[in-house]
């Protein structure tokens, strides 16, 4: 039991995984071919959405959004302290300026009140939009926020990377699924390896918005054009005669080369089929560390069981962190911390963040540490990760 290493999360790839990866390799199209569509058809029906659109990763998937909402100079947007610094980064690319707000310190979500607060504590206009996060994959309550987001017109960007499959029920008992582009103007996925679903790396777009869409399509690849309606340049200077050429294609505004390519798609088609089966497994294991530390002394909080939760983190808040994660780690039991605050990173204590300006948020981090969660953790190794957090605590 001792020789075996077993990380916080890790991906999943079946034969059938690698099958599908080495069929996409043989075929005339490593990229840009048929996968991607497929990819995107079947991720938009999973989540709910009417669209999608696949992309290269995460941040990738962040920065196309913040460029498709027109983020400009010195645009205020809202987010959470806990969560990966990509959540934030994306305001940054666009010139825009992140406020952080507070977490709520039972859900360890971004708190609507302290988004409410920011919000009326500035004249109207200030605010450009919300970037809420599933943190950890607890959905969180988008309809909430899109009442909020429509008072001080502001978009939201739903940060869905830890929730894919994760729903939270609405005021009508509605089951609103992350990503369904219901209560958010566009969502956001990861296929990184320590995420749901793996494609080594690679993101996912989701949307309701026909014209977000097709933004997010052109600026995936450059900004560039190539449908007769969309050009502006004429015909004869295009080369034709009574029809634009062939060859003819326009850039027209500054995008990117933010693809993703057709064996990566492949494999997360194949991952997407098993997603289901992954989230139970999530699920049952969430179960089972509740159920060992509820009540325990030394426990301050730690993941709540509740419908929709996606579980891509378990996390306690304990006393002596850095004791149980030593102790762990000498184990082979890789515990890790999710988040140190956002806003208290070098990058954004030099724009003037500072200690104390997020207490939820910076009493959590003192605390907390996420257990191993992954759908091939067996009930043995989590039954050995149980009873060594049982005896580092004398429990
Ligand atoms: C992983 C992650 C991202 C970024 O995804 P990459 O694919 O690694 O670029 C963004 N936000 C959150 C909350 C994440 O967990």
């Amino acid at each position: 039991m001792k020789s075996i290493i077993i990380p916080y999360g890790r991906q999943d790839i079946t034969e059938e995984d690698i099958q599908a990866v080495i069929h996409t390799l043989k075929s005339d199209y490593l990229t840009q071919g048929p996968k991607i569509a497929e990819f995107e058809h079947a991720f938009a029906e999973y989540v709910g959405a009417k669209y999608a659109v696949a992309v290269s990763n995460g941040t990738a998937a962040l920065h196309l959004c913040t460029l498709a909402l027109d983020v400009k100079e010195g645009d205020k947007v809202i987010t959470t302290p806990i969560t990966f610094a990509a959540s934030a980064n994306c305001v940054r690319y666009c010139g825009g300026e992140v406020v952080f707000g507070d977490i709520d310190p039972t859900t360890y979500l971004l708190d609507i009140h302290s988004v409410r607060v920011l919000l009326e504590s500035s004249p109207k206009g200030t605010y450009k939009g919300i970037i809420p996060v599933d943190f950890a994959g607890r959905a969180i309550d988008l309809e909430a926020f899109k009442t909020l987001a429509n008072e001080y017109g502001l978009w939201i960007i739903e940060d869905a990377c830890h929730a894919p499959g994760g729903y939270f029920i609405d005021s009508k008992g509605g089951r609103q699924t992350c990503g369904n582009g219901i209560n958010a103007d566009l969502a956001i996925f990861s296929f990184h390896p320590v995420k749901h679903i793996a494609s080594g790396e690679g993101g996912m777009i989701t949307t309701n918005d026909r014209h977000l869409y097709d933004k997010l399509l052109q600026l995936r690849t450059h900004g560039i054009v190539k449908s007769e309606d969309a050009y502006t340049n004429n015909i004869e200077f295009a080369g034709g005669i009574n029809s634009y050429p062939g060859w003819y294609m326009e850039m027209q505004m500054l995008g990117y080369n933010y693809r993703l390519t057709d064996f990566q798609a492949a494999l997360g088609i194949s991952q997407l089929k098993r997603a289901e089966d992954g989230l139970e497994k999530r699920k049952a294991i969430a179960a089972v560390y509740f159920e060992a530390f509820d009540g325990k002394e030394f426990i301050k909080g730690q993941s709540a069981v509740v419908d929709g939760h996606a579980y891509h983190l378990y996390i306690l808040e304990v006393e002596n962190r850095l004791g149980l994660y030593n102790y762990l780690k000498e184990q082979n039991i890789f515990a890790q911390i999710h988040y140190i605050p956002c806003h208290l990173m070098p990058y954004y204590r030099e724009r003037g963040w500072e200690e104390g300006d997020r207490l939820f948020a910076e009493t959590f981090y003192k605390h907390c540490i996420s257990l191993p969660m992954y759908p091939t953790l067996t009930r043995e190794e989590q039954q050995f990760v149980i009873d060594k957090i049982l005896t580092f605590y004398n429990d």
